[in-house]
């Protein structure tokens, strides 16, 4: 398996690395086709362009509070799996990635409820009740049967975990039960980003964290932009004690990119 990567918005930076990643669909909902080679990242069910023009298709939490951007919680607006026409969005999303994906893997961003309690809204409720399920089985039967209909339709899959590897963590706050969804998944990646990875005595702890957790291998993605190279060198050393790769993500500095790949790649 590749060692070091990186995750970048300029295709001509992308064909200098054997591991690059490209956002065919960020939360803006902007599309933006793979090039050739890049891994085709896409986020599935964040998008603030379907939820502007879908309100109703919105998680809903417990207070009734929308998760959106205007909400106090959120970066980008969350879209609710149990919606027929999210759910068709979000496998036509997955569709045309893996149409783009030249080297027959993608990569899932935002597979996931939006935080605890999260979702409530009618189509929810509705489904639960229906199934006689509590909240949080009802939650991880839906991101499970959703991980598990990519995996048939795909050839390689990768998913995005948020970096919290507290026991139970993921399974309440996310509705991501890992251990259920790894036979699916052939590579985790877990970002774990700071603007200047100063101190990296908490990365260790959260890269530790996952090697125990995860039975799959895994990738620690860390943020590159304007981080001085010195500190994202050893930041990166750190994060390859513990995961099975690491990824350089969104830097804009080619020059720097290839001296620490070249680094890595030589320890
Ligand atoms: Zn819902």
């Amino acid at each position: 398996m590749e060692r070091v990567g990186v995750v970048s918005r300029f295709p001509e930076h992308l064909s200098h690395f054997a591991w690059g990643y490209y956002e065919v669909k960020g939360v803006t909902g902007v599309w933006r086709d793979a090039p050739p080679g890049a891994i085709p990242m896409v986020s599935v069910f964040g998008d603030n362009r379907v939820a502007k023009s879908h309100p109703e298709w919105v998680q809903v939490g417990p207070e009734g509070e929308a998760a959106v951007r205007a909400s106090r919680y959120f970066d980008w607006d969350a879209l609710c799996p149990s919606h027929p026409g999210v759910m068709e969005l979000a496998l036509e999303w997955v569709e045309r990635a893996q149409s783009q994906a030249r080297t027959g893997r993608i990569r899932l961003d935002d597979v996931s409820f939006a935080r605890e309690g999260f979702c409530v809204c009618g189509a929810c409720r509705a489904a639960r009740d229906v199934r006689g399920q509590d909240l949080p089985a009802y939650r991880q039967d839906v991101i499970a049967a959703f991980v598990r209909t990519v995996h048939a339709r795909a050839g390689s899959l990768e998913m995005t975990l948020y970096p919290d590897p507290l026991p139970g963590h993921l399974e309440t706050r996310f509705g991501i039960d890992v251990d259920r969804l790894a036979p699916w998944i052939d590579r985790w990646i877990v970002p774990i980003y700071d603007m200047h990875y100063a101190t990296t005595y908490w990365l260790e702890i959260l890269a530790q964290g996952f090697r125990e957790r995860l039975t799959r291998p895994f990738v620690i993605e860390l943020y590159g932009l304007q981080v001085p190279e010195p500190e994202l060198l050893h930041a990166a050393q750190v994060a390859l004690a513990y995961a099975d790769g690491v990824l350089i993500a969104y830097d804009n500095q080619l020059e720097k990119l290839l001296r620490i790949c070249e680094r890595l790649g030589s320890e």
